[in-house]
């Protein structure tokens, strides 16, 4: 049977002086409990009518119904069943409705006594449905119903007999017990009187009242917490997207995740699972309350924790450390004065003033990327909430997520860069094969053909032809070999042997290799200028040795017999030594000074080239010198007004035995 109409619309019908009111959910249940305590500490015999909208909410009360069937036999209760709710007569009179019933919409207590008499009936107002990811509390704490709640013995009768009328509908074998009751109702409506005690109505509003306050500051909390959570998640991922720079998103999350968290201190530290150590570089410092003695009782003053950035901390040997990697989830040390794990850790503690220390990984598929630590570093040890374990949790996610982007664009931008490289080799092999090679080319293959075709050709003719080819082989040879050698530099295939040499030994071996070329005049006057101190220099030597030929050989190639070529080197900063190769030969215009290290760069053109060469040499040497660290430049006055090529090599920090004098130089002409 489904009784589709409404309680409260026939109590308004029949009272319709009634101003119905809006009620909270939370404020009916207050007032529910409120009206059954007033039962259980009363001594009347009342009669209870409660109608709950749903089995569910019954259940949650049942136990308080036994009690108050106790007091009175006069208690009925209403239902639409979920499970076992089912019409009983056993401690009280159960009524059950189905769940499409007005009353399902409905929650009603009429509690009728001799000597006090209180009603709620009310109805739910439909909201619309909340999404589906919001099944909170708090949503159906504010679920709203209108109605009255009164004292009003009249409307509590007509309401008791309302209720009454509609129990005999549902159980009519209850009709004799409902027909006294509803019999007695006529005359208690006129006759009887409320002695309301308001104390146990009080006292359980007030405590509502207060449950309420603390379950809405709870939610104010998390609410608050949650925002905290997505400011940061929010602002930390506007950093992943604005940058493809780790160190700019780390040091925004390191700045971020430090003041939300307020930790004395929050560290950022690229390294992997296997490294020994890691140097520490993205850091966040807050305030620090931290005597530093270890005592708590101390008067700590607060202050800014200091910096630890640029020191290398040991990983491997640090068993903090260690449990991360095995766990591969956080670890936190509450209080590191106790904590046996920081033990071996008392001096980086102390000096990093560290009283708590959570220590997290950021791992992308089972690999470590790095680590986020966070020191408390006050007196008194710091309590980790579980919240703020999960935001660190959720920002160090996000972290990863960035170093792997960032990871892959640097290796895409490494790729990029081979790729130019590669790019520049296949053009100058396409430039060398298509113009440098193919002019000797030409000039060997008329040679040979002369020789092949012409059998009457002089001895002497037949001499120059062979001496033609034999050159034009030769350069031919020299441009490949020097191609080659530029290939590998700029593809950074080279291994450099370093080692400590005196660079007087390097420019001895240049001044020797440059006897043996053949020049077309007489050399100029070649003056070595070396000062008598110069500390070693770390470089490979073979190779310094061909940057200084190049040079020696350009400047004899570009400079007449009655000139001067002048080899100097100073000492200009604690880390390098600048050599410089002077010569008073025909110069360089200005516009040219850097072009003259392009490749195949030759101010007149291979073709009317008379002095040989390559156009590769300056090239070369640009490459060598940068693999150093070191810079290469050329100056000039202009045309005819000599050249000087300076270029920077780094020295040897000398050790107390290195440090002495190095032989005296000589002064060396050719
Ligand atoms: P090359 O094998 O042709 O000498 P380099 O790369 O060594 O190739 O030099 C490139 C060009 O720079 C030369 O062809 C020349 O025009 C200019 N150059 C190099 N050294 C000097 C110098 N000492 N004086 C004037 N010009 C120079």
């Amino acid at each position: 049977m489904i009784i589709s109409e409404s309680i409260l619309e026939e109590l308004l019908k029949a009272l319709p002086q009634i101003r119905p009111q809006l009620y909270f959910k939370s404020s009916l249940t207050a007032l529910s409990h409120a009206m059954e305590d007033q039962v259980l500490a009363g001594v009347d015999r009342p009669l209870v009518i409660a109608s709950f909208q749903r089995e569910r909410f019954y259940r949650q009360e049942a136990h308080r119904y036994l009690r108050i069937a106790e007091r009175t036999d006069q208690v009925y209760v209403l239902a639409a069943p979920e499970t076992d709710f089912s019409e009983r007569s056993q401690d009280y009179e159960m009524i059950a409705f189905e769940p499409a019933d007005a009353l399902s919409q409905e929650w009603h207590l009429v509690v009728l006594g001799e000597h006090y008499a209180s009603c709620l009936i009310c109805r739910e107002r439909r909201q619309p449905d909340p999404p589906a990811n919001i099944q909170d509390l708090h949503v159906d704490q504010s679920r709203r119903f209108e109605g009255i709640w009164t004292f009003d013995r009249q409307i509590v009768c007509e309401s008791a007999e309302l209720l009454l009328t509609r129990i005999q509908r549902y159980r009519p074998d209850l009709a004799a017990k409902t027909e006294l009751m509803l019999a007695k109702l006529k005359t208690d409506a006129n006759e009887g009187f409320n002695q309301v005690d308001p104390g146990p109505f009080a006292e359980r509003l007030v405590t509502y009242l207060q449950a309420g306050q603390y379950k809405l500051a709870k939610a104010y909390r998390s609410i608050a917490e949650k925002e905290r959570k997505e400011r940061l998640i929010n602002s930390i991922t506007a950093a992943v997207r604005r940058s493809l720079n780790p160190h700019e998103i780390l040091q925004v999350a390191v700045q971020e995740l430090g003041t939300v968290l307020g930790a004395g201190r929050c560290l950022i530290y690229r390294c992997k699972s296997t490294d020994e150590t890691a140097t520490l570089e993205h850091e966040f410092l807050g305030s620090c309350g931290y005597s530093g003695s270890g005592n708590a009782r101390n008067q700590p003053s607060v202050s800014e924790t200091h910096s630890l950035v640029g020191q290398t901390w040991s990983l491997q040997a640090n068993p903090i450390f260690q449990e991360v990697i095995q766990k591969q989830e956080p670890v936190y040390l509450e209080d590191t004065h106790v904590d046996e794990r920081s033990r071996d850790q008392r001096g980086l503690t102390q000096n990093g003033q560290i009283r708590s220390w959570l220590m997290v990984p950021v791992l992308n598929q089972n690999q470590l990327l790095g680590i986020v630590e966070l020191h408390y570093c006050n007196a008194i040890p710091h309590k980790l909430e579980r919240s703020e374990l999960e935001m660190v949790e959720a920002i160090v996610t996000q972290i990863g997520v960035a170093l792997i982007q960032a990871e892959a664009y640097a290796n895409l931008e490494d790729l990029n860069q081979q790729l130019e490289a590669l790019d520049r080799t296949r053009s100058n092999l396409i430039a060398i094969t298509g113009h440098e090679l193919r002019t000797p080319l030409s000039t060997i293959q008329v040679c040979l053909e002369s020789l092949a075709t012409e059998p009457d050709m002089s001895a002497n003719l037949r001499q120059v032809m062979l001496n033609s080819a034999l050159t034009d082989a030769d350069r031919m040879r020299k441009l490949i070999q020097d191609f080659l050698t530029l290939s590998r530099l700029e593809s950074g295939r080279i291994e450099w042997r370093l080692e400590p040499l005196p660079l007087e030994e390097c420019v001895d071996l240049a001044l020797s290799s440059l006897q043996s070329h053949k020049y077309n005049a007489p050399l100029p006057k070649i003056t070595t200028r070396l000062p008598t101190e110069l500390p070693l220099v770390q470089v490979d030597g073979e190779w310094l040795v061909e940057v200084i030929s190049k040079l020696l050989n350009n400047a004899c190639k570009f400079t007449d017999s009655d000139g001067q070529i002048t080899i100097e080197a100073h000492h200009n900063d604690s880390r390098m030594l600048e050599v410089t190769i002077a010569d008073t030969g025909r110069g360089i215009e200005f516009n040219r000074l850097e072009t003259v290290f392009d490749r195949f760069y030759q101010e007149e053109g291979a073709l009317r080239r008379t002095t040989g060469g390559t156009g590769l040499g300056l090239a070369i040497c640009r490459q060598i010198i940068a693999g150093w660290g070191g810079r290469i430049w050329a100056e000039s006055d202009g045309k005819d007004r000599g050249s000087q090529f300076h270029f920077t090599i780094p020295i040897v920090q000398p050790s107390p035995q290195e440090k002495k004098p190095v032989s005296s130089r000589r002064r060396k002409t050719n």
